[in-house]
Parts: C-alpha cells; sequence; structure tokens
C-alpha cells in the first residue's frame, strides 16, 4: 500500500546537491543575522560586545567569527527584560502563539517560543523528518512521548496530522499495559518512543501474557529523544522483539526544532532533513575549532536557526557528539548522515581517553544473548574526570552458567581496551536487576 506515496516529502530539497542548498542557506542566514540583531536585546548585545557586525556574516564559513551560545548563556536570557521569554525574545507576545519548555531536569527549565509561521516550519520540517522514516497516511500511530510542554509533544502531532496518518496521542504518561491494550485495539502498526520504552515494553507485553510478535500489529518503529539505535544489538533487539519492517531513528533538539535528522530506509544514519531551517556545523567539543563536514568526521553538533521567528538561538552548543557521512546514500537523498554517538555531557574522561556509555553499551551488546545489553557505569565521584578505576555492571542472562563467567569478562574486558582504551573493573549482575527505564536509560550511576 505504501508504493501508492510518493517516496519523498520534498523531493527537491532532499535530493538538491548540497553546494545548491549552501546558497540557499546562506541568503537566510544574512537576513536571519540582520533580524536576530535587530530584534533579540541579547544578540545585539552580544554582537556588540563580540565585535560582530550582522553583515560580516556573508557565508557558513563567515559563522565561525561568532562565539558559541551554550544552555547557561540562554538560561540567562530568561533573567532579563519584561518580555515573558526573556533578552531573545524576538517576537512580540502578540505574534507568539505557543510556548513549550525543557524538562528542567537539570536546572531551571528554559522556554521555547513559536510564531504561528514558525509552527508552520516545523510542522513541515518535523513531518519531512517522519516521512522519511517511513510514516504513511494509511498508518495508525500511537505515540508515546511526553505530551505535556515538550517540543515531543503537540508539535509532533501537528507533524503527523499534516502528514494525514491515524494518531492516537497515548503521551508517556499511561502505563505500559494501557498502551499495549489501545495499540492492540486499534491494530496500531507505527509507534514513536525513545528505544529505552521500546525495549522495556517488550518484557512488559511478554509480562502480560502477549506475544510481541503476533498479537500486537505493530510494523514500524521510529525512535527519538535518546541515542541507542546507533547500536546494532539494541536495533535488532527492538526489530526482532516486536517482528517490525523498519525500525528508524530520529534526531531533535528542543532549542531547533523537534526533530531535525531521520534514517531512511537504509537504516544507517540520520539524514540531516532540514537545511532551509537551521544550519549544522561538526566542532571539535574541547578547542571549538570547526571540523570539516567529511566522511566519517566526529564531532559536536552546532546549530543556528535561518528561519526563526520568536526565540532563534546563534551556534548553540547542542552537546550530542556525532558522526557524519557525506557519501551519496542509496536512497536518492543528497543530504549528509548523522549518527549522534553520545552526549559530550554524559562522557567520562578516564585515562586522559574520552568515553561514552553508549558505546560502551554498544560493545557489551556484541555479547548477547550472553548479556542482556544493560549496563551501567558506576562512579565515585560524578564526571566528567575519573580518577579510581570505575565500576562496569554487566547484566548476564538468566541462562549463563556460572563457570561460563569468566570467560566472557576476559573477553568484555578486552574489546572495550582494544575499542575504547577502557578497562573497567566488571562485574556481573543478574538478568532484570539494572533499572529499566520507561523514558531514557541512564547509563552512569554515582556511588560513594
Ligand atoms: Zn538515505
Amino acid at each position: 500500500m505504501t508504493n501508492e506515496y510518493p517516496k519523498y516529502w520534498d523531493k527537491e530539497l532532499e535530493t538538491t546537491p548540497p553546494e545548491e542548498i549552501e546558497e540557499l542557506q546562506e541568503k537566510k542566514l544574512r537576513n536571519q543575522m540582520e533580524y536576530v540583531y535587530n530584534n533579540s536585546k541579547f544578540y545585539h548585545e552580544k554582537f556588540n560586545e563580540w565585535g560582530v557586525d550582522p553583515g560580516d556574516i556573508q557565508t557558513i564559513e563567515d559563522l565561525s567569527k561568532i562565539p558559541f551560545t551554550d544552555k547557561p548563556m540562554e538560561r540567562n536570557t530568561f533573567e532579563g527584560g519584561e518580555n515573558p521569554l526573556g533578552e531573545n525574545q524576538t517576537a512580540s507576545v502578540e505574534d507568539i502563539v505557543r510556548i513549550h519548555s525543557s524538562s528542567g531536569t537539570t536546572g531551571p527549565p528554559v522556554y521555547f517560543g513559536l510564531t504561528e509561521g514558525d509552527i508552520k516550519t516545523w510542522s513541515n520540517c518535523i513531518a519531512r523528518c517522519f516521512w522519511t522514516a517511513g510514516v504513511r497516511p494509511s498508518d495508525v500511530v500511537m505515540y508515546g512521548m511526553g505530551l505535556s510542554m515538550f517540543v515531543g509533544g503537540i508539535p509532533v502531532l501537528d507533524a503527523l496530522r499534516e502528514i494525514g496518518c491515524a494518531t492516537v496521542p497515548a503521551g508517556a504518561g499511561m502505563g505500559s499495559s494501557r498502551f499495549l491494550n489501545i495499540a492492540k485495539d486499534l491494530n496500531a502498526n507505527v509507534f514513536g518512543l525513545t528505544p529505552s520504552f521500546a525495549r522495556y515494553l517488550i518484557e512488559s507485553a511478554e509480562d502480560m501474557g502477549l506475544d510481541p510478535r503476533e498479537d500486537l500489529n505493530f510494523e514500524k518503529y521510529f525512535a527519538g529523544a535518546e541515542p541507542g539505535m546507533g547500536e546494532e544489538h539494541i536495533r535488532r533487539e527492538i526489530k526482532e522483539g516486536w517482528g517490525l519492517e523498519s525500525a528508524r531513528e530520529t534526531l531533535g533538539i528542543g532549542e531547533m526544532v523537534t526533530v531535525l535528522a531521520a534514517e531512511c530506509e537504509q537504516e544507517y544514519g540520520m539524514h540531516f532533513m532540514v537545511p532551509d531551517l537551521i544550519i549544522a556545523e561538526l566542532i571539535d567539543p574541547d578547542t571549538g575549532e570547526v571540523i570539516e563536514w567529511e566522511d566519517e568526521a566526529e564531532g559536536e553538533l552546532v546549530y543556528t536557526a535561518i528561519d526563526r521567528r520568536a526565540t532563534p538561538l546563534v551556534r548553540f552548543r547542542s552537546h550530542d557528539y556525532a558522526k557524519v557521512w557525506r557519501d551519496d546514500c542509496e536512497c536518492g537523498r543528497t543530504t549528509h548522515k548523522v549518527r549522534v554517538i553520545g552526549r559530550t555531557d554524559d562522557m567520562i574522561i578516564y585515562k586522559g581517553v574520552n568515553v561514552f556509555p553508549t558505546a560502551v553499551r554498544e560493545m557489551v551488546g556484541q555479547f548477547k544473548p550472553k548479556v542482556t545489553g544493560y549496563i551501567q557505569v558506576v562512579l565515585d565521584e560524578p564526571g566528567p574526570k575519573v580518577e579510581g578505576t570505575p565500576t562496569l555492571e554487566v547484566e548476564v542472562s538468566d541462562d549463563m552458567k556460572e563457570s561460563e563467567l569468566e570467560d566472557l569478562r576476559k573477553k568484555i574486558g578486552k574489546v572495550l581496551q582494544s575499542e575504547l582504551l577502557f578497562t573497567p573493573e566488571i562485574e556481573f549482575v543478574s538478568q532484570g536487576s539494572i533499572e529499566r527505564s520507561k523514558y531514557k536509560a541512564d547509563l552512569v550511576r554515582v556511588e560513594d
């Protein structure tokens, strides 16, 4: 049935060579810099302090003349000024039609404003991403992420409506049995959740006496809000556990847009889908130097809004550390691809080497079915710098015999050392003992 639909949401944008897209981006960038300078009290003062004239920013390369905006700076913009959205509110309350916020789990929340135009642009861009991830008008979609305040809530419902599928706004609050019962009642064939929740639900379905492959009709899955799908063992666990045709990753950031990248049918890296909305740069997280978008380059993603009216950010540090590809994809899209390896704020520095807990999980996951794929790094004190030897808890499956554990410990230790230069104390824990998350997995725990 899906064959009746066109392959691309926006064929021209998705298949035009990147150099031609850059012309469009630079035109929008020049307008946006003028707009920001003239309408944002925050950036007006910052540009003056930094000695940046908006007219100096003509090309994508020129962006490096502007210092980064980070989360603490963004947070400070809410403290001053007479506007509800603070000093970086660049549209009047009359023009702003919706306000979302960050979760506020790591400090006071920050707010994101949207004008009517911003909402239209978002809907189109998010729909483009979900279309790439395989959602079609004939689908019944169970959407199980937070709907309250979260940019992954109502904006996603708007975008799915734009696609025209039948969306079930389940949200994140209902229990797993209700979620599964509704999916079963409605014969839902698509679901969108974090990878942690998609894994958790497999176990929940089994606990309810349901066979996830037979008793539910899920065919397609799209993931978001945390890394995980780039790890082959997790994708396979979800795909096989649910008996899916496709399981694709998406990436977004509240400050910019809910979804900005999505995987195509190759399921190998996410296409950067919104070059008309955002310029993405790659930087060295330690030095701030710009890294060329060459094939297999790695760095932190930094974003600049080029078509945003309400609360636009310039060179905003995402703290997502990614690997990128530039080669042509078989799907025909010419846009670059990215895969997030981990969050720079989750990263630990052990013996001078950067280690991402997600990369550790990926390495350990290769030993399935001996292990379950759940791990936790235990530290004496908060990172990133780790002084002593960290403990790595690895969950082993119930079928493992005591006598096999030493051999497994050696093999895991060897892979971690050779691939990541990471040599933790490996501690095996029994199946089910690492806490399952319904939202995002906590891969690091601090214990005195
Ligand atoms: Zn592709």
